[in-house]
């Protein structure tokens, strides 16, 4: 078993489910914070936990180029060596590759690329891609895909589709013949919340106890088969028509579930909305789908009522670094000189571990200070809204 989905409620478009992962259950609709680097910026994962996230995102070309794919491997995958035991997706690399820009050349056999890092030159294919999550080992990988720019016209997202298209039958070929090859191991699991009831975890002073709440990502069981799971990408760019095809073509070839992409690359925010919409009703109803790079805590709730039932999006955590907070009363920046003495919390209708301890004006004056401690404040905010956005939704369901 690599993957099941139930979906448990529906309401209209919109569907409460249940994505069962080899690393743990993910309630959908779900938003899964942004790790590019095996790291959501500025957030522990235990704190991510706290936060009740589910599963988390990293991204392929930035592990590849550092600290590369080999390494992460021997540390026995992402799970292991960032210590996250919950669910994880990796995206292929395709998007990254594709903001590049000046920096790749795409053919049929796969992409050309410099490293934003060194400029030295690498390539990706179907098959690389695979290969490269398969190391990385999260639970939900994706096909390697070609992002189709926007604006395009229509002969060039055909042939960027088409591509697309055969590119996702070699990835799924190689992902069958290789599916075995991911590297978990597997722990004997240790239930820490016992262990310090019973008053083990007290040992301190004892250097090994400082990692005495982590004993290995793994709840994988060894007597089934664990394996990654594939999604398909459907691209097709603004055309109704091609993003149809595009479904019905990558449907055909078969995936564990749906994504779309090529959204978010600078159209309007009411013709992602109608690609959206149309594009789900071309999606199946039993297999999880989901929505690349997208949007904000209006957006993924919208999306959410659509029938989308994962998201994710660098917003909250980008957004925080500089400043901007999601909140019920809409966006701030608690730049603003107005926060100085403000006693409030960053929400009032928030309940999260900053707003219930910190008030604007502290947090206003760690920014301007330019202490880290903002940055991370903020982020655990954001990121605590996104959460709780799509929570209210699913029960809403
Ligand atoms: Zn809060």
């Amino acid at each position: 078993m690599s993957l099941s989905f139930q979906v448990e409620k529906v309401s209209g478009k919109a569907r409460a489910g249940r994505l069962f992962t080899p690393h743990g259950e993910v309630e959908t609709p779900v938003f899964m914070p942004v790790g590019t680097l095996a790291s959501v910026k500025g957030v522990s994962q235990d704190t991510l936990e706290e936060l009740g996230a589910q599963i988390i995102l990293a991204n392929t070309y930035h592990l590849y180029l550092r600290p590369g794919i080999g390494t992460i491997r021997r540390m026995g995958g992402l799970h292991d060596f960032m210590a996250w035991p919950r669910a994880i997706l990796t995206d292929s690399g395709g998007f990254q590759v594709f903001s590049l820009n000046e920096l790749r050349k795409i053919t049929e056999e796969g992409v050309t690329f410099r490293s934003h890092l060194d400029g030295s030159t690498h390539f990706f294919s179907p098959e690389s891609a695979i290969e490269a999550q398969i190391g990385l080992g999260a639970d939900i990988i994706m096909a390697f895909d070609e992002c189709t720019e926007y604006p395009a016209d229509r002969d060039r997202m055909r042939a960027s589709m088409g591509l697309t298209l055969r590119w996702a039958k070699r990835c799924k070929q190689y992902f069958e013949e290789h599916k075995q090859e991911v590297p978990w191991r597997s722990y004997g699991h240790v239930d820490t919340a016992a262990l310090s009831s019973r008053g083990e975890c007290q040992l301190a002073g004892d250097a090994p106890e400082l990692r005495s709440t982590w004993t290995g990502a793994s709840p994988v069981p060894t007597q089934t088969e664990q394996i990654q799971s594939l999604f398909g990408i459907v691209q097709g760019g603004m055309d109704h028509e091609l993003r149809k095809e595009s479904a019905e073509r990558t449907i055909e070839i078969g995936f564990s579930g749906y994504a779309i992409g090529g959204l978010s690359v600078g159209e309007p925010r009411t013709l992602t909305r109608e690609i959206v919409e149309s594009t789900l009703e071309h999606l199946p109803a039993d297999k999880p789908r989901y929505l690349m790079g997208v949007g904000t805590p209006e957006e993924i709730a919208e999306y959410a009522r659509l029938g989308v039932d994962m998201m994710d999006c660098v917003l909250p955590t980008r957004a925080a670094r500089h400043g901007l907070l999601f909140t019920s009363e809409g966006k701030i920046s608690i730049k603003q000189a107005r926060y100085a003495q403000d006693q409030g919390p960053l929400d009032p209708n928030c309940a999260c571990r900053v707003c219930r301890r910190y008030s604007r004006a502290y947090v206003r004056h760690l920014y301007a200070a330019n202490e880290v401690l903002a940055q991370v404040l903020n982020t655990v905010h954001n990121l605590s809204f996104y959460l709780d956005t799509m929570r209210r939704v699913r029960h809403s369901i």
